[in-house]
């Protein structure tokens, strides 16, 4: 039944979804370093958490390792849009490597706040999820014993500082945008005097696409979520519906949709995270309606218009 063509579907197709412009630059910076250097070019880590992605690139002649030792010292070598540990780049230099760091410029920005956290005494708790590049990434832009990570309200009262020490907070740019507050609330509780970063670390795409599927999941029976299974973002996007009361699935691609999930469905709910592409989107859509006739809606939340620079080294 999940699978009858005569039966109506409707499908709520969530705006804004898929590529944000921290993806997008990620993307044109390998393809550009490619044409500008030729193959091969070595990408460090997966350049956004999407197999389509990292797959349409390898075909280009990129090369994808997880450290820099396994670069060799003359190629060129892209850094992740996820960002880097200090010893990364410095290690790059130590080799005399021609390397291109495409970290989102809102993942370098709080670098830069955790930098001057740290020159201003203050120890920082970092709210993030453990193992992810961004974390580690940002933890090693400090030294090691400056910086601790939080990962849920219960760890807060589990923290070694007193309410005299002196405290800041930042935060990953792609978690929960309700989960971060009940952190910061927390921390505040038990810290009064912790200080606030300059503006909100959460990324505007990462709370726009929560926004938007917040917005639709109530009017929905299934949620489906493009995106990788280590996408961060991604992953979110299906706790945020699971908690308006709508089951979500997280799909790589729309081969991995079981017919049997829509059966007595009658409304679905479409996103995508911030890495996947929305050729995949229409790959699903097209699925969708080999199966049931559907009816096409969008629903959106945001207007976004924000373009990142290339770096210089790309475009001179
Ligand atoms: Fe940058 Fe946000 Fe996109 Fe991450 S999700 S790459 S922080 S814009």
């Amino acid at each position: 039944p999940g699978r009858d063509p005569r039966l109506p579907l409707k499908l709520i197709v969530a705006a804004p979804r898929g590529f944000c412009a921290g993806v997008d630059r990620a993307i044109e910076i390998v393809e550009r370093a490619l044409l500008k250097f030729g193959a091969p070019v070595y990408v460090r880590h997966e350049i956004v958490h999407n197999q389509y992605v990292v797959d349409s690139l390898k075909a280009k002649g990129a090369i994808f390792v997880e450290e820099l030792d396994e670069v060799p010292d003359d190629a060129p070598v892209v850094f992740s849009a996820h960002g880097v540990p200090k010893t990364v780049p410095a290690e790059a230099e130590r080799r005399n490597m021609l390397y291109v760091d495409a970290t989102c410029p809102l993942v370098s920005k709080v670098h830069r706040q955790a930098e001057r956290q740290v020159e201003k005494g203050q120890h920082i708790l970092f709210i993030g999820h453990a193992a992810h590049p961004e974390v580690i990434g940002t933890m090693g832009q400090v030294p090691p014993g400056q910086i601790t990570l939080v990962e849920t309200v219960e760890d807060v009262a589990d923290l070694d500082f007193t309410p005299e020490d002196n405290l800041s907070y930042l935060s990953q740019t792609t978690l929960s945008v309700d989960d971060t507050h009940d952190i910061i609330a927390a921390l505040q509780e038990r810290f009064p005097q912790i200080v606030a970063p300059k503006a909100e670390d959460i990324c505007y795409a990462t709370s726009n696409r929560q926004a938007a599927v917040k917005q639709i999941a109530a009017s929905c029976d299934l949620v489906l979520v493009i995106g990788a299974p280590n996408s961060s973002n991604s992953l979110r996007l299906v706790e945020v519906s699971e908690r308006m009361g709508t089951d979500a699935r997280l799909i790589q691609r729309a081969d991995e949709i079981d017919p049997s999930w829509l059966e007595g469905v009658g409304t679905v709910g479409l996103t995508a995270g911030a890495s996947a592409p929305e050729k995949l989107v229409r790959e699903v859509v097209d699925r969708l309606s080999d199966w049931r006739a559907v009816e096409e809606d969008i629903v959106t939340a945001a207007e976004e218009n924000m373009i990142f620079k290339l770096p210089r080294q790309l475009t001179e």
